[in-house]
């Protein structure tokens, strides 16, 4: 049984299609890319999947579950953004133990789960601090920490690391790959960078106006691109 099962996914923002007839089954500790320029529904369809949007036809299953009329909250998926949206007054612990706070988790849980999630992002001695006294690739990480201590099935990155600068980001970069490794959770992960997609996927989507224009593996679609818009997008030089 597939850990996310996609079938037949459309979304549309009034008349405008973006996203089209999408199919699609990950398995449970795959870590999947999507690519594809701008606007071509990466987003999209990683909040469809998050249930941040509604589909307009087709299933998400998540889990072997029908989950496409439950709430983000009840899929078992935990989402990173690219701006890390961390609450400014509050703690690197607070910032991370929000969510289980306002979901009135006993404080011994909450403890434990901050507690690992800090080490695993070497985030122990940073606890007391503000995010304004934190770099940028330390804040990256309490974003993340704060996904982790949902203890989610699946994680959803979408360009989580766009704002960092270019040497932060191969760090950052690794340091997702280690994570992946170490939980071995399914990650659905989005970049419109082709070298993240290269080195962190198991699987690659490439998508184009809403369309799915091939899935494989990095070495499949450097080596057997679909067709031009592939090759160019993978194979291209930066
Ligand atoms: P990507 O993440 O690949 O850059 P998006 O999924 O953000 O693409 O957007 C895909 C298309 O859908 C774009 O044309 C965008 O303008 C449009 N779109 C996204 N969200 C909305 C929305 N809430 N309302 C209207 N159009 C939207
Ligand atoms: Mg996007």
């Amino acid at each position: 049984m597939p850990e996310i099962a996609l079938q037949n996914i459309h979304k549309s923002f009034g008349k405008v299609d973006v996203i089209r007839d999408v199919s699609l089954e990950i398995e449970s500790g795959e870590f999947v890319v999507f690519v594809g320029p701008s606007g071509c529904g990466k987003s999209t369809l990683l909040r469809v999947i998050a249930g941040l949007e509604d589909v307009t036809d087709g299933s998400v299953h998540i889990a072997g579950k029908d989950v496409t009329d439950e709430e983000p909250s009840d899929r078992g998926v935990a989402m990173v953004f690219q701006s890390y949206a961390l609450y400014p007054h509050m703690t690197v612990a607070d910032n991370m133990s929000f969510g289980l706070r306002m979901a009135h988790r006993p404080k011994a849980e909450i403890d434990d789960k901050v507690g690992r999630a800090a080490k695993i992002l070497q985030l122990d001695q940073l606890l007391d601090r503000k995010p304004g006294q934190l770099s940028g690739g330390q804040r990256q990480r309490v974003a993340i920490g704060r996904a982790i201590v949902r203890d989610p099935k699946v994680f959803l990155f979408d360009e989580p690391l766009s704002n960092l600068d270019a040497e932060l980001r191969v760090q950052m970069r690794v340091e997702i790959a280690k994570l992946h490794k170490t939980l071995g959770n399914t990650m659905i992960y989005v970049t419109h960078d082709q070298t993240e997609a290269l080195t962190l996927a198991d699987r690659i989507v490439v998508l184009r106006g809403g369309v799915i224009e091939q899935v494989g593996s990095p070495l499949e679609l450097y080596e057997n691109p679909a067709n031009a818009f592939v090759a160019g997008f993978i194979g291209s030089p930066r």
